[in-house]
């Protein structure tokens, strides 16, 4: 090492000076000044301790002789806590003394000088202990980083000097955050300012407590800035070094790379959602930074998965989403893939030329998802449906990936295996949706809905035998709205539940009364829809017993409308679900029919009593192909036992269609749109119970007034 680089070094450290003669004090303390010391006095052993305890000193130097507590009492108290190498004491003694000298010597004096003091010795001696010292501290100190390098392997080490407040940062510590050895500065807020501010309290924290000894090591795992604005996650293990007294000299420790272990998904080795947050924000930075960069995000949802998974086993269904997780990185070749978690993945499309390309994305999705997969165990067929969010719409990350699930769920809703860009159109409907969505949580409590009725015809003598119960929403700001609009959420949300079963008291309120005004329509029924959600809840029966005893209608006056939808999901529990509501003496009747996967054969072995065919067939069946349909449902329907009902007749030529084939009911704007009981009433009470084609207008009329 360089001598003169050396003492350059040791001046500035910081002398005690402890003598009882304050002459001697002053002389001493004003030429170790001269030769570039920093000196702290101290007149007796007492104070000398005090000292000790209050600061960081590099050696003392400690007269014998004083009163009160001689310098070997001194010596032998702060031996106790120091080793000479920590704090080097230099014993001034008398000449003539040596059996003293010997004795401090034993005692742990690292050296003497005898009185009176000759300077130039006792620079020498004091320069030697602080540069043996010095010299020590820093060979333990390459010891033990090299300790800890040849634990960490690949980690960063990093050692912080309480009392000076430095901290050395090896190279590969650096360069874990992108930096050149040189770079960084010696100071802890190299590393402390880099932290990310969700991690910061609980990394300062547990450095709290490893210094001050609540728990032996310092163990966290956070975040830092990398030079390139990314995110790395680290871990850090760490301990303190302390003195013989037990106080906190050092921490030192090791910064582990973990941000691989982070950031990607265990199951399909993807990255996972924590890493494609982080890729869209450094790609949103640079698309402001960058003019002319852009980007855009796919959110591929893989369609009806969890039908597959619950068929398969979740097994099979880790199986099935690895082999997609590899087709998809396949078909989309340069874009960046993540699993973004379940059964839905993320694309970042970097540079889209237009539109155009994006959806040509969406193809080469759909071909690669054209062939059946084949798993250990099975073959299956499955599809992806993808939303895209373009980045120059998005004002952060967040939005960005909400515009792209507003796209998923568009693309979900138009059928399976599409893709879907946002738009501001998707936008300002999802908006609404959400708006309707609160609204429809108040319009319950707020009583905002009621039900019309549209009456069912016999196809025989045109009397009415029956009702459908419609629900509408008197919305205190949109005006009336049909179950278009709100049914779907409300089945999305389960207000559903509540609401549809007051729809089917309402409607046994009703029918209660409509039989005690017109006795002598005896067997006028009332068809109530029940939904898939309604269908399941656990609830249903004890709730429809509940009805049925509060309003005294008897059930066989009730008739639920079910769609094939219940059958699908588990056939036979739908059954059970079935016989119970049969149980209670309610009418069943499948709505909607011709529309779902109608297989006919499982027909007769469910316990309906009438089919209605659905509108599509009716509003065509003067074609050829209808006609067979409706001819075929009414001769089924006829062996079984069933009676069928036409739904949407509009005009003659329909109603003349269908009673030529045998249908014997039918409802449709041809007689009578949907209507408010009160009108239904009027018309009922005023003549006779036969209608004819416009017997009423019901709500035909309410539509031509908000025309007109
Ligand atoms: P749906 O069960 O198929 O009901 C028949 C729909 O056709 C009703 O629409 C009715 O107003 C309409 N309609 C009747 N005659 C004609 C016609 O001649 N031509 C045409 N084009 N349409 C006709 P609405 O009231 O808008 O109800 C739509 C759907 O909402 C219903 O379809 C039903 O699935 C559901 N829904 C209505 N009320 C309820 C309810 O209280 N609970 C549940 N769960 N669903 C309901
Ligand atoms: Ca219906
Ligand atoms: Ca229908």
């Amino acid at each position: 090492m360089n001598e003169s680089r050396n003492d350059e070094a040791l001046k500035g450290s910081r002398l005690l000076v402890v003598d009882d003669d304050p002459m001697n004090i002053d002389m001493l303390s004003r030429r170790l000044e001269r030769a570039g010391y920093s000196v702290e006095r101290a007149m007796s052993g007492r104070e000398a301790i005090e000292r000790v305890g209050a600061m960081r000193l590099d050696l003392i130097l400690l007269d014998h002789s004083m009163p009160e507590m001689t310098g070997l009492e001194v010596l032998r108290q702060l031996r106790q806590r120091y080793s000479p190498l920590e704090l080097p004491i230099i014993m001034v003694t008398a000449v003539n003394d040596s059996e003293m000298t010997a004795e401090a010597i034993e005692a742990g004096a690292n050296d003497y000088i005898t009185k009176p003091v000759d300077f130039v010795i006792a620079l020498a001696r004091i320069k030697s202990q602080l540069a043996r010292s010095s010299n020590e501290r820093t060979l333990i100190e390459s010891n033990m980083r090299g300790a800890l390098a040849a634990l960490g392997g690949n980690d960063g080490l990093w050692d912080w000097d309480l009392e000076t407040n430095e901290m050395y940062f090896s190279p590969r510590w650096t360069e874990i955050l992108g930096y050149a050895d040189a770079e960084l500065q010696n100071s802890p807020e190299e590393w402390f300012s880099r932290i990310h501010l969700d991690d910061s309290n609980q990394v300062q924290q547990a450095l709290e407590e490893c210094i001050t000894g609540a728990v032996e090591q310092f163990d966290s795992e956070h975040r830092l800035r990398h030079r390139d604005g990314t995110w790395r996650w680290v871990r850090s293990r760490a301990r303190t070094m302390r003195d013989a007294s037990g106080r906190a000299l050092r921490v030192a420790g090791t910064l582990t790379d973990i941000t691989q272990d982070k950031s990607s998904d265990p199951l399909t080795n993807l990255p996972n959602r924590e890493a494609l947050i982080e890729l869209l924000n450094g790609a949103l930075l640079r698309m402001r930074a960058q003019p002319g960069y852009s980007f855009a995000v796919g959110l591929a949802n893989v369609d009806r998965f969890k039908v597959i998974n619950d068929g398969l086993g979740h097994r099979a269904g880790d199986e099935l989403l690895v082999a997609i997780s590899q087709r998809l990185r396949a078909a989309v070749e340069n874009a960046w893939v993540a699993r973004f978690g379940g059964d839905e993945f993320a694309i970042l499309i970097e540079q889209p030329a237009d539109a155009e390309q994006i959806s040509a994305l969406g193809r080469s999705i759909a071909r690669a998802f054209s062939a059946p997969f084949q798993l250990r165990a099975h073959e299956v067929f499955c599809t992806m449906s993808v939303g895209v969010g373009l980045g120059a719409d998005a004002s952060s990350v967040e939005d960005l990936l909400r515009d792209a699930d507003t796209a998923l769920h568009r693309a979900k809703t138009q059928g399976a295996g599409r893709l879907e860009i946002f738009n501001a159109g998707m936008r300002r409907r999802a908006v609404a949706r959400l708006e309707l969505e609160l609204d429809l949580h108040r319009a319950i409590h707020n009583r905002e809905f009621e039900v019309h009725y549209q009456p069912k015809i016999s196809l025989f003598d045109n009397r009415v035998t029956g009702f459908e119960a419609l629900v509408r929403w008197r919305h205190p700001r949109l005006g009336l709205l049909y179950p278009a609009d709100f049914i779907s959420i409300a089945e999305q949300t389960g207000l559903i539940v509540p609401l549809g079963m007051w729809v089917f008291e309402q409607a046994a309120r009703q029918m209660v009364r409509w039989q005690q005004l017109f006795p002598r329509t005896p067997s006028l029924a009332m068809s109530v829809n029940l939904s898939c959600r309604q269908f399941l809840d656990p609830n249903l029966i004890s709730d429809i017993r509940r009805v049925l005893s509060e309003t005294g209608a008897e059930a066989h006056t009730l008739r639920l409308e079910l769609t094939e939808s219940v059958l699908i999901d588990d056939t036979d529990g739908a059954l059970r679900i079935l016989e119970q509501l049969k149980g209670l003496g309610l009418g069943l009747k499948m709505d909607d029919f011709g529309t779902g996967y109608s297989s006919l054969n499982y027909l007769s072995r469910l316990p309906f009593d009438s089919l209605k065919i659905d509108r599509s067939f009716v509003s065509q069946v003067n074609e050829g192909s209808n006609r067979d349909v409706v001819r075929t449902v009414v001769q089924l329907a006829d062996t079984l036992g069933m009676t069928v009902v036409a739904e949407g007749v509009e005009t003659q030529e329909q109603l003349e269609a269908l009673r030529a084939l045998g249908c014997e009911y039918a409802q449709g704007y041809y007689f009578c749109h949907p209507a408010r009981p009160e009108e239904i009433e009027e018309k009922m009470c005023k003549g006779s119970d036969v209608w004819e084609h416009g017997a009423m207008p019901g709500e035909a009329a309410l539509e031509e007034e908000t025309i007109a």
